[in-house]
């Protein structure tokens, strides 16, 4: 990954791990101000429930005191006409004024005023009614000409009317109730206002009734309609200042919210970390099966005839290939080698399977790491998986290097299980540790290989250039055979031969190679 990848990704981490937190944090807002609103609404339904229960009985009351006036036996505006509706208008509190008029609308008496002969409500006249009911009953809302000039709600029937304070209908409401600013009752009927709180925008509270969609300023409303009267009623909420919403916003939901987001951006920023990390990745590798084997020949010195090759793995990261030096460490560390191991073996068998059947001949040799070699575990999977593709014992080779003899005496044990199950096994890396000679001469080991570095040095002046020498002599000395690595020059090759190293690894030969390259190599050097 380069730099710049690296610093998207960071990027979009930062971006992740911030999203992981607000994400929770602005839902628990959003709860907030959801129950904030379910809350709201609740006292809002509860301040409609009573007007519309305070309006149903003001219109219910007045309609009894026209009912009462209509029963009134005296001549209409005669003395005891007037003292009788005198009598209704103070019996029901709620009419201001009763009184009668002509069946062209024009004033005849009140109980304030007494009869047009009075002079004051000649030539009055009431104008067309606001609403009539199918039953007679006529409503005009807002009358201001009327007796006492203040705007008023009347309701007549057959000549006779009864007038009232129109904010009657609406006087359940507190003017400083923060629960609601405004309350509108409409006739339903006609759509028209009958009486609103003080500083309430009829016209506002009637668009809202007839769209049911808050008017301008956002504020909730609530419509209630009667069930027996024509009437409904609008409440409308208060217009709350920031201020004043966030003070009452349950804050559980959003102290919630911002706990779980940052459980969330830890959990996030956690994963992330650790799947991003090498050994996440690593981890992911196995799980993805992302490896590869490379073959790299290994040849008899005499004759150049390729006898068999070292698999090598390769763990395919996107579209590069990266060296097992870069990750077996690693891998060995976090406990993955053994898996890894297994698909090396599993690729072996899927790739040259039908080759190492075909020519017994050749072998192919699998690194092993301290961990495969403290148990049975490897060679458990081995036989069973070698015999299914009729792979003879002898054609799986095993490598170990002296770093992985940490367990001297398990190690001990496990490569005299391997060579018991037909499985040569080599020293690898030979003379590069502190004590080659010691485990040449504590384990039973079919072959070494002499390190790169000292085949590097052949033919050189430096000290160690006999090195490669005296191994070989030990080697010959104990009867176990050598492979010489790291060869890359003709020379090397003559001399390490010419020793006594019977086979020979490195560049000069082959680089390692695909399987079906491999297959060609041994093809070509078999003279086929
Ligand atoms: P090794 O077992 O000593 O493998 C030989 C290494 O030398 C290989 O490197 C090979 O590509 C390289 N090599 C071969 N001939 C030449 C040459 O002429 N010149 C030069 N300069 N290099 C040459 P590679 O493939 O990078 O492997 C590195 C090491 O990784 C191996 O060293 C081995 O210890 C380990 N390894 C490779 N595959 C596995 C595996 O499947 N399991 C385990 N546990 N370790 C592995
Ligand atoms: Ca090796
Ligand atoms: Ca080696």
């Amino acid at each position: 990954m380069n730099k710049i990848q690296r610093g998207a990704l960071a990027a979009l981490l930062i971006v992740i791990v911030v999203i992981a937190a607000l994400a929770p944090a602005g839902i628990g807002f959003l709860f907030a101000q959801r129950s904030q609103r379910h809350d709201e609404a609740e006292r809002l339904n509860t301040v409609a429930r009573a007007a519309l229960h305070r309006a149903e009985d003001v219109t219910r009351r007045l309609s009894g005191a026209l009912g009462e006036i209509g029963k009134v036996a005296a001549t209409p505006c005669s003395p005891p006409y007037l003292k009788e509706l005198r009598r209704i208008a103070l019996t029901h509190e709620q009419v201001r004024d009763a009184g009668a008029y002509d069946h062209d609308g024009r004033w005849q008496c009140s109980s304030l005023l007494g009869a047009v002969s009075a002079g004051v409500l000649d030539g009055l006249t009431l104008p067309p009614p606001d609403w009539r009911s199918r039953d007679g009953i006529m409503a005009w809302y807002g009358l201001s000409r009327l007796p006492g000039g203040k705007s008023s709600l009347v309701m007549g029937r057959n000549g006779f009317y009864v007038a009232a304070d129109p904010s009657l209908y609406v006087d359940t409401l507190d003017a400083n109730d923060e629960v609601a600013s405004g309350v509108a009752v409409i006739n339903t009927e006609v759509s028209r206002v009958i009486a609103t709180t003080p500083a309430t925008d009829a016209n506002a509270i009637l668009a809202v009734y007839r769209t049911a969609a808050p008017a301008r300023d956002c504020s909730p409303y609530v419509v209630r309609r009667s069930v027996s009267m024509p009437l409904a009623v609008v409440v409308s909420a208060p217009h709350q200042t920031l201020h004043q919403r966030l003070r009452t916003l349950p804050w559980g939901w959003l102290l919630g919210g911002v706990v779980v987001g940052l459980a969330c951006a830890s959990w996030a920023a956690f994963f992330i970390v650790r799947r991003l990390s090498p050994r996440g990745q690593l981890t992911d590798a196995v799980r993805r099966h992302q490896f590869i084997v490379a073959y790299q020949p290994i040849v008899d010195l005499g004759t150049r005839r390729c006898v068999g090759a070292e698999a090598l793995v390769r763990w395919k990261y996107h579209d590069r290939i990266v060296r097992p030096d870069h990750f077996i460490p690693l891998a060995e560390h976090r406990g993955l080698i053994q898996a890894i191991t297994d698909q090396v073996l599993d690729t072996i068998l899927l790739e040259l399977g039908d080759f190492l059947k075909r020519y017994p001949e050749y072998y192919v040799s699998v690194n092993l790491s301290a961990q495969d070699l403290t148990t049975h575990r490897f060679l458990d999977v081995l036989g069973p998986a070698i015999a299914q593709q009729g792979v003879r014992p002898s054609q799986i080779r095993i490598e170990a290097t002296e770093r992985s003899f940490l367990d001297a005496e398990a190690a001990k044990e496990v490569i005299s299980a391997f060579r018991d199950a037909g499985h040569a096994v080599y020293l690898d890396d030979f003379g590069t540790g502190y004590s080659s000679l010691s485990h040449l001469q504590n384990f039973r080991i079919d072959g070494l290989k002499i390190d790169k570095s000292f085949v590097d040095t052949v033919g050189q002046d430096a000290a160690s250039s006999s090195v490669a020498s005296h191994i070989i002599d030990m080697a010959t000395t104990l009867d176990v055979q050598v492979i010489a690595e790291g060869i890359e020059h003709e020379e090397q090759a003559a001399y390490l031969y010419a020793r006594g190293a019977q086979f020979g690894q490195g560049w000069l030969f082959s680089a390692p190679l695909t399987a079906a390259e491999f297959i060609r190599y041994a093809g070509r050097t078999r003279g086929a």
